[in-house]
């Protein structure tokens, strides 16, 4: 048996999380170990491994991501000052969750390059 989906899990409401916003497709929720005064990850409902994984047939709900993130961003203020939405993927990136996830991440100011 593989093991399950640690963020299959929270949509199953069955490993608790701090709910941001969620509908019948997508979820947000607040980072266990936020990088900054905000950070939420925002997923899709339905379980795809990685970026790398997805195909033109998930773009509508990959733009959906951008979305709500955005929508999140400014929700809690970030919309004057600024954020960043990341995707990571792979090892190189430090992907550790292999479920889908935007972080949206601000409140402080971000250097760049990331680290
Ligand atoms: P990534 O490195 O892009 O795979 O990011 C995975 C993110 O998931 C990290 O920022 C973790 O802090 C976060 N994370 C891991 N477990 C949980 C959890 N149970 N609830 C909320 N966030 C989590
Ligand atoms: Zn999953």
């Amino acid at each position: 048996m593989p093991a399950p989906c640690l963020f299959c899990q929270i949509v199953a409401g069955k490993i608790p999380a701090r709910v941001a916003y969620q509908d019948e497709t997508i979820l947000a929720f607040h980072d266990i170990n936020p990088q900054g005064p905000v950070h939420i990850l925002v997923i899709p409902k339905r379980h795809i491994s990685s970026l790398l994984d997805s195909t033109e047939a998930d773009d509508a709900l990959v733009g959906r991501l951008v979305r709500e993130a955005r929508n999140l961003a400014v929700a809690n203020n970030l919309g004057e000052r600024g954020f960043r939405l990341v995707f990571n993927a792979g090892d190189d990136a430090g992907y550790s969750v292999y479920h889908v996830h935007l972080h949206l991440v601000g409140g402080r100011k971000l250097g760049w390059p990331p680290g």
